[in-house]
């Protein structure tokens, strides 16, 4: 029996990019720049709570690729586990929980302020963009 429940992000890739966003809330995290994303709900699949967040945050559709092996505490019984995505269709807006997001080039990984948790999986994402 566990009651880790789970936080999915995702990683959207389009055009060699990927896509950052700042958030606007809690205080101790605004500023900083996440994968979007959010908690699982009971009854879903990680991959449908992706779909489902990237829908409510980003106003996008967009499908779950492949996970990125791993996963990362984010505080007791809550842990990150991270999937690239697929842009399928609109264009990513700040709707909730984010107040900018930005594209990235492989090269800019590092121009944007990451929240600690989400580093491993943007640098994971970053080396899949560029080939290696
Ligand atoms: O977005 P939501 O509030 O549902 O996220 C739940 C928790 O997961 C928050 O504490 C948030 O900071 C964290 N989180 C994270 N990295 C992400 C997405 C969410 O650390 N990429």
């Amino acid at each position: 029996m566990t009651d880790v429940r789970v936080v999915v992000g995702a990683a959207v890739l389009d055009g060699g990019r990927l896509l950052a966003a700042r958030r606007s809330a809690p205080a101790a995290l605004a500023g900083r720049w996440e994968l979007p994303g959010g908690k699982v709900e009971p009854g879903e699949t990680p991959e449908e709570a992706l779909t489902r967040e990237l829908r409510e945050e980003l106003g996008i559709e967009a499908e779950p690729v492949e996970r990125i092996p791993g996963e990362w505490a984010l505080r007791p019984g809550l842990v990150l586990w991270v999937w690239t995505a697929r842009l399928v269709s609109g264009e990513p807006r700040p709707l909730q929980d984010h107040d900018a997001l930005c594209w990235l080039a492989p090269e800019q990984e590092h121009e944007v302020d990451w929240l600690d948790q989400d580093r491993p999986a943007v640098a994971e994402a970053m080396r899949r963009l560029s080939g290696n």
